[in-house]
């Protein structure tokens, strides 16, 4: 890797969603170029053949710019939907009677009721409670339950089509995270060999660990990502913050089932938790929407990316934007010179050093030490030779003002550590040499890329023994200088 000396490197990621909008040729790649560190392919939408492709496509980009990428599978979850109407659409009005019915022709709903493939509905829902249609947008209040059907008066109209979302005002819906097609695609992203698997509408640890088991019984090296999205979530995040490696605040799903008022204070408590937990966090959906359309994000956009910098996120992710808008490159590069631009105030880094709490192992104890004393030395960067990435990943934790890179011959460490805040993917194999040349191997790597200047301190950890997992026992303080010759 190479840096321009007069550019900062850029510390919180982005993840962007491919869909149709990316399929175009040298888009992907014009999208890496751009800053894409980790791209989602959202098992929602598309066949199986297009996410293969799509994964092909984002390896071959990475390959083609020389940049590592990491990919995030995204299960579809128990998402619950309406059925369609013979006519496409209906429109409600404020007061009208409306019903839910779970015996209905899927195809037949009309201006009187619509129907609903989840055949639990009518036992999870009872009268009093409100249901929301379409993101929130229309909200009807349930007055009874009759069998197969949910009567309901609409407190808020406008048009509704085929197949919109459905949510329960405060959770409650029963549906288990995985379902039948969730687990066919875990083993798709398995074989593939994604780097991330994302568990939509996760309630708890349990869901979370069914995951991490299917995925292990195909052989599946990718870390899960717990989508925060239920009401249930939020009571059992503790928990889910100890099975998954990482969490997304899925502020679409979450913003519906506790209320608009409350995303944003929610989002600052999962992001300062999982941070607290030594686990990743993603903030993600509608931070640059208007970009669909629009070549520049609005004022209120910009704020909102940036106010996830400061929050600590270690990514910020876009959705339709990139993967169905007019402007999938442009998106990208938006949310990086936003970050950027955040990024050079002190507050976007603060020194997040715990003077409580044990060390479990050595690593941890070694990446604790190294970044007390780089908050109290003038270091140019960390260098962490790592092959799980942990090291790395306990450093960021702590944040520091200068650059962790994660030096590994593991493929799959470089794809995973892109979504690590403050850490940079640097491909060298150790294998073969002894810990000086090792050592000078490192410094003239950050010399010849522009990453550190001669003279320059640099602190670097490793294992007595290079080349093994979870071995890292030592800190060495090192002086940017080039071999003598
Ligand atoms: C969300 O609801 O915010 C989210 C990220 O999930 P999806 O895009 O899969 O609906």
């Amino acid at each position: 890797m190479s840096n321009d000396r007069n550019q900062p490197l850029r510390r919180t990621k982005i993840v962007a969603t491919l869909g149709p909008a990316t399929d175009g040729p040298g888009v992907i790649a014009d999208m890496v170029r751009a800053g894409l560190d980790v791209a989602r392919i959202n098992f929602s939408h598309g066949s199986k053949d297009e996410h293969r492709r799509r994964i092909h496509a984002v390896r071959a980009a990475a390959q083609e710019v020389g940049r590592p990428v990491g990919i995030l599978a995204d299960l579809s979850g128990p998402k619950i939907r309406i059925e369609s109407f013979a006519n496409g659409r209906i429109n409600l009005t404020e007061g009208q009677p409306f019903a839910l019915d779970i015996s209905l022709d899927p195809a037949a709903g009309n201006e009187r009721e619509v129907g609903c493939a989840y055949q639990d509905l009518p036992k999870d829902v009872r009268a009093g409670n409100t249901l929301l249609l379409a993101d929130g947008f229309i909200v009807l209040d349930v007055r009874s339950v009759r069998g197969p059907r949910i009567e309901c008066v609409v407190r808020a109209g406008g048009e509704l089509s085929n197949r919109k979302g459905l949510n329960l005002q405060g959770g409650g819906l029963s549906a288990p995270a995985l379902t039948d097609r969730d687990l066919e695609d875990i083993r798709m992203a398995a074989e593939i060999g994604v780097d991330y698997l994302a568990v939509s509408f996760a309630r708890d640890a349990v869901d979370i660990r069914r995951a991490q088991s299917e995925l292990r019984k195909w052989r599946g090296t990718a870390q899960v990502v717990a989508k925060i999205e239920r009401h249930e979530a939020i009571d059992n995040l503790s928990q889910i913050l100890v099975a998954a490696d990482a969490v997304m605040v899925a502020r679409g799903d979450l913003g519906v089932e506790m209320g608009h008022a409350a995303l944003i204070g929610l989002q600052k408590t999962i992001i300062q938790q999982a941070i607290a937990a030594n686990k990743l966090v993603i903030t993600a959906t509608q931070m640059m929407e208007s970009m669909i359309v629009s070549p520049v994000p609005t004022r209120a956009e910009v704020s909102d990316v940036a106010n996830a910098v400061l929050d600590g996120t270690d990514a910020v992710m876009l959705s339709a934007e990139t993967a169905a808008g007019k402007h999938p490159v442009k998106a990208v590069q938006a949310m990086a010179e936003v970050i950027l631009g955040a990024e050079k105030y002190e507050l976007a880094h603060p020194t997040l050093e715990r003077s409580q709490g044990d060390f479990s192992n050595t690593e941890e104890a070694i990446a604790k030490a190294v970044m007390y004393t780089a908050n109290r030395m003038n270091v140019r960067a960390i260098v962490a030779l790592t092959e799980s990435g942990l090291t790395a990943l306990w450093m960021s934790r702590l944040r520091a003002d200068m650059p962790i890179y994660a030096f590994t011959r593991q493929m799959v460490t470089q794809n995973r550590v892109t979504l690590y805040r403050g850490v940079h993917p640097v491909l060298f194999d150790v294998v073969g040499i002894n810990s000086s040349q090792v050592n000078q191997a490192v410094i003239d790597l950050l010399l010849k890329g522009g990453l550190v200047e001669h003279g320059d301190n640099i602190i670097l950890t490793k294992g007595v023994m290079s080349g093994v997992q979870g071995g890292t026992n030592s800190m060495q303080i090192l002086r940017a200088l080039p071999a003598e010759s």
